[in-house]
């Protein structure tokens, strides 16, 4: 799958930070984990912390798939609303849910002090807007609800928007005391050279094939008939996933971001805050911790690349004339656009345990708006998993649900 076009911001503000052997030589391990995204680099970390033999590889470099498109926004808010959620599965899980995230971003905190990060990890607040007066009864629901389950929350109306932001049109929305960005694609890479240096095994270019369950353990085959004999395995192979299980779990889309040049100056008063409207599908927005300004939107319901990557020249203009009419004061000059495929799901959950298909496997499938978050969630279900327990979140995050 072509998870991304060709100038996604992360990977040509990074370059290539680090390279790994492809896998020539038979191995084992107690955990094999599939795919060396940000999901990978968590669980891998997570592994290794556990006292785990661990092998982590990646058919393509490592972070080179999604994580290097994403606009990595860490949010506790799903991109399904608390009061809808609560609808859809319950009080328990959904507040549950948002709980998790809400710790998870903290948990990431955490861990880019632990590793001296240079990710640029950065606590904001974040603002979910309105600028249809239809969508407020639902959002000022939405305010009320998450005050109830005690997220620290704020109300602003029109003129506080526009004092605070410079934004014309909105009717108000909810401002959230905690959210955080992150170069992730970077956090990646460092998880990977922090715990490469505590046994972890990484081999990038290596793509599996296929997978024999034995009795306690898988033998796993590449694509050049090397052999990694594991306790288990765990998928963290993201919107790929959707080609290898057989039921619909995900629906991919296409969708845009663009960076802006450098203007330490111009986008100030929006610096500390992570964007989001509640249209469908939404725009969404936040500044780098190199003074850019990263914005994000024009979902498409299909994933073909060609069709997509085609488009890209009107979705800049598409996304940058919708923020105008917020604030004309914004001087966007792009410097990239790229395009990426991105996986919603029923009720914007992840996929978190196992499949009745794959034996002696997790998978960690953090999709939707709040992807790095779910992966984030993902290290502790895991973790308990191995231990053979359970995790509240589990019949939340399952398969089959
Ligand atoms: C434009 C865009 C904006 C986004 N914005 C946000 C945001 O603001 N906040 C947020 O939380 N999320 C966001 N997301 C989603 C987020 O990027 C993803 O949730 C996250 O990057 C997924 O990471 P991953 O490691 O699971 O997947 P990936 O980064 O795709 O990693 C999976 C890896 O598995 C490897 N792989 C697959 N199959 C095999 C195989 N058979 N053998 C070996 N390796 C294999 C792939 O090569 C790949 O490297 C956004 C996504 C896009 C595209």
């Amino acid at each position: 799958m072509d998870l991304k076009s060709n100038e996604p911001f992360w990977l040509i503000k990074n370059g290539l930070i680090n390279s790994y052997p492809s896998l020539q030589s038979d191995e084992s391990c107690d955990v094999l984990i599939v795919g060396g995204g940000i999901t990978g680099s968590l669980i891998a970390h997570q592994m290794t912390k556990d006292g785990f033999d661990t092998i982590l590889i990646d058919k393509r470099e490592v972070c080179n798939g999604s994580t290097s498109a994403t606009t990595s926004m860490l949010q506790y808010e799903i991109d399904v609303p608390l009061s809808e959620l609560i609808e859809k599965i319950g009080e328990n899980g959904a507040v549950k849910s948002y709980r998790a995230c809400a710790d998870s971003i903290l948990e990431i905190e955490k861990l880019a002090k632990k590793l001296g990060s240079q990710a640029g990890f950065q606590l904001k607040t974040s603002f979910y807007y309105a600028t249809d007066k239809a969508d407020l009864i639902r959002l000022k629901l939405e305010y009320e609800t998450r005050k109830k389950y005690g997220f620290a929350v704020r109300w602003l109306n029109t003129s506080e928007v526009q004092d605070k932001f410079g934004f014309q049109n909105t009717c108000g929305g909810i401002l959230s005391e905690l959210g955080a960005s992150i170069d992730a694609f970077r956090f990646g890479h460092e998880l990977l050279e922090y715990n490469q240096k505590r046994g972890l095994r990484i081999y990038d270019k290596t793509e599996l094939r296929s997978v024999q369950h034995k009795r306690g353990f898988n033998l796993a085959t590449t694509e050049n008939g090397s052999r990694i004999r594991a306790g288990k395995i765990i998928y963290c192979t993201g919107y790929e996933s959707a080609g290898m299980i057989p039921e619909k779990i995900v629906s991919l889309k296409s969708t845009y971001a663009l960076v802006s040049e450098i203007d330490p100056v111009a986008f100030k008063s929006i610096e500390k805050t992570l964007f989001w409207d509640t249209d469908s599908p939404y725009l969404y927005f936040r500044t780098t911790d190199d003074h850019r300004f990263l914005i994000g939107g024009g979902d498409e319901d299909f994933q073909n690349a060609q069709k997509r990557d085609k488009l890209l020249n009107a979705k800049e203009k598409e996304i940058l004339t919708k923020l105008k009419k917020l604030n004309p004061g914004f001087e966007v000059i792009t410097d990239f656009i790229w395009a990426g495929t991105f996986g919603e799901t029923k009720d914007g959950l992840p996929y978190i345990g196992e499949h009745p298909k794959f034996k002696n496997a997790y998978f960690v499938l953090g999709f939707g708006g709040n992807g790095i978050t779910f992966s984030a969630i993902g290290m502790e279900m895991v973790s308990l998993f191995m231990k053979k327990k359970k995790h509240p979140l589990s019949r939340y995050f399952k398969f089959g649900r």
